[in-house]
C-alpha cells in the first residue's frame, strides 16, 4: 500500500428536503421492488428470497440510509454518466464507511480488486453521495473501485473486466453512450477536489472492456 487512507469522499452533500425525507420514508417499504435494471432479481433466482441489488450479479450491502437521497430516477433526474472513483481504502473499510452515518458517503456500486466482486450499496434509482456535485451526482451513477491511486496494482484484470460488465449494464439500462464523454473520472466532474481515478487507470482499456472488445 503505498499512500496513507484517507477519507475517500469528505463533501458536504445538500441536505434532503423534507418533502424528501418524507418520500424517504413511504419508499422504504417499497425497497426492494424498485430494481430498475433486474426488473425481477425473483425471477434471476428463483430459489432465493427477492435479492434488491439492481445488478443481478451484485451483493446488496446497502449504505446508511443518511448518506444518500431517495428518489425516482430516471423519472425524477435522467441518468446520463458513470463516474469512476478510486476508494482510497481497502473494501471491508470502504464499506464501513458507506454504513457509517456520520460519513455522509455512497457510492451505487463497489468493485472488489482480488477478485471483482460487486457490493451495492444505493439503489440505482436513488442519488448516491459521490462526485461531490450535486448536479453530477443526481445524474449518475457511481461505481467505486477498492485501491490507491498511485498504485496500479490494485487494478486487477478481474476488477476491469466486473466493473465494465457492471457499467455496460448501466449505459444499456439508461441509454448512455458507452464513450469518455459519458463515462468519466470523479477528477473530471466540474469542481473536483478529487484526483481518482488517476493516471494508473487504464482508461482506453475499460472502455474497450465496456464496449465487449
Ligand atoms: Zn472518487
Amino acid at each position: 500500500m503505498s499512500s496513507a487512507p484517507r477519507p475517500p469522499h469528505v463533501r458536504t452533500p445538500r441536505t434532503p428536503s423534507r418533502r424528501g425525507l418524507l418520500r424517504g420514508g413511504m419508499a422504504l417499504g417499497i425497497a426492494a421492488t424498485t430494481g430498475l435494471v433486474s426488473a425481477s432479481p425473483a425471477l434471476a433466482h428463483p430459489g432465493r428470497a427477492a435479492a434488491p441489488a439492481d445488478n443481478p450479479g451484485a451483493e446488496w450491502i446497502p449504505a446508511a440510509a443518511a448518506n444518500f437521497t431517495v428518489a425516482d430516477r430516471p423519472a425524477e433526474y435522467p441518468v446520463e454518466y458513470v463516474v469512476i472513483h478510486v476508494t482510497q481504502e481497502v473494501y471491508a473499510d470502504a464499506i464501513a464507511i458507506f454504513q457509517d452515518p456520520a460519513k455522509e458517503v455512497s457510492i451505487h456500486y463497489l468493485v472488489r480488486s482480488a477478485d471483482g466482486h460487486i457490493a451495492q450499496t444505493v439503489h440505482e434509482k436513488d442519488v448516491a453521495w459521490h462526485a461531490g456535485n450535486w448536479d453530477y451526482n443526481t445524474r449518475s451513477i457511481g461505481i467505486e473501485h477498492e485501491g490507491f491511486v498511485d498504485d496500479p496494482a490494485w487494478f486487477t484484470d478481474a476488477m476491469y473486466r466486473s466493473s465494465a460488465a457492471a457499467t455496460a449494464a448501466v449505459c444499456d439500462a439508461y441509454g448512455i453512450p458507452k464513450d469518455r464523454q459519458h463515462i468519466i473520472g470523479h477528477s473530471e466532474v466540474p469542481e473536483a477536489t478529487h484526483t481518482d481515478p488517476g493516471p494508473n487507470w487504464d482508461w482506453a482499456r475499460y472502455i474497450d472492456l465496456v464496449n465487449g472488445r
